[in-house]
């Protein structure tokens, strides 16, 4: 089974459009031709349009870190789908722990963005993940298969394809700690087993699921080599093109 890897940068509420213009200006060329797996920006709305310019024609695709699941409407601070569309983002996070902790979205509300994002053909990179309590708790994979389960209410195996999946344990993410590759192998499977059980055995086996969680050039080969892990989400170490560069070329 073979699924092309996909490298994540999620720059959270970082940067300006110069410096996001200097890091697109920067990467492009160390990536140049890199062909192996994808690459996507996930920058903040406002940097949106600079950072999809300066890429334009390049073997790197941009995203947004959030979508409302609305397709307009009195949803003051908001980012709809056909905007994001508009100025030609492809790809967009949905559901990503600081979503889910500072802005109360719940499964239900990933669930709607989910089917908001496949109506209008853009690649939905849902995140999933226990906090540090339920894996010292040992629910760790009842969390999982929760959120898997609320996620995909009403979606088809034929809808399926484009989804992606982050496994982000909340516990690793801006901590520098890192989930074993162990652990997140066991939670993959987790994971990919739900998704199987829901969705039928092939839409299981060609599902990519990412790992995020302070992952960095020293330990991406160790992670995204295994079997199980079909790429990271990348946040702390995608904000500098070398440092993420050298996670794309692990
Ligand atoms: C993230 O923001 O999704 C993330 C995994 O962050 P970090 O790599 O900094 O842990």
């Amino acid at each position: 089974m073979s699924r092309k890897a996909l490298i994540a940068a999620n720059w959270k509420m970082f940067k300006t459009p110069a410096e996001a213009k200097a890091f697109v200006d920067a990467f492009l060329p160390l990536v140049a031709g890199h062909a192996r797996d994808e690459i996507a920006l996930f920058p903040s709305p406002v940097l949106l349009p600079t950072v999809v310019e300066a890429a334009r024609g390049s073997n790197v695709a941009v995203g947004a870190q959030n979508i409302h699941f609305a397709e307009e409407g009195a949803y003051t601070g908001e980012t709809s789908i056909g905007q994001l569309k508009a100025i030609g983002g492809t790809h967009t996070l949905i559901g990503h722990s600081e979503r889910r902790q500072y802005f109360a979205e719940t499964d239900e509300i990933v669930n709607q963005k989910l089917h908001t994002a496949l109506k209008h053909g853009v690649v939905p990179i849902v995140c999933i993940g226990e906090v540090l309590a339920e894996r010292e708790a040992g629910k760790t994979a009842d969390v999982l298969k929760t959120q898997v389960i609320g996620a995909f209410a009403g979606i088809t195996a034929e809808m399926a394809a484009p989804i992606v999946i982050a496994y982000e344990p909340v516990w690793a993410i801006g901590t520098g700690k890192t989930a074993t590759p162990e652990m997140a192998v066991d939670a993959h499977r987790i994971i990919r087993a739900e998704v199987a059980k829901l969705l039928g055995a092939q839409v299981g086996a060609n599902m990519r699921i990412l790992y995020g969680g302070s992952v960095k050039a020293d330990n991406a080969t160790a992670l995204i080599g295994q079997e199980e892990i079909d790429g990271a989400l990348v946040g702390g170490a995608s904000l500098k093109p070398d440092s993420f560069a050298a996670i794309v070329k692990y």
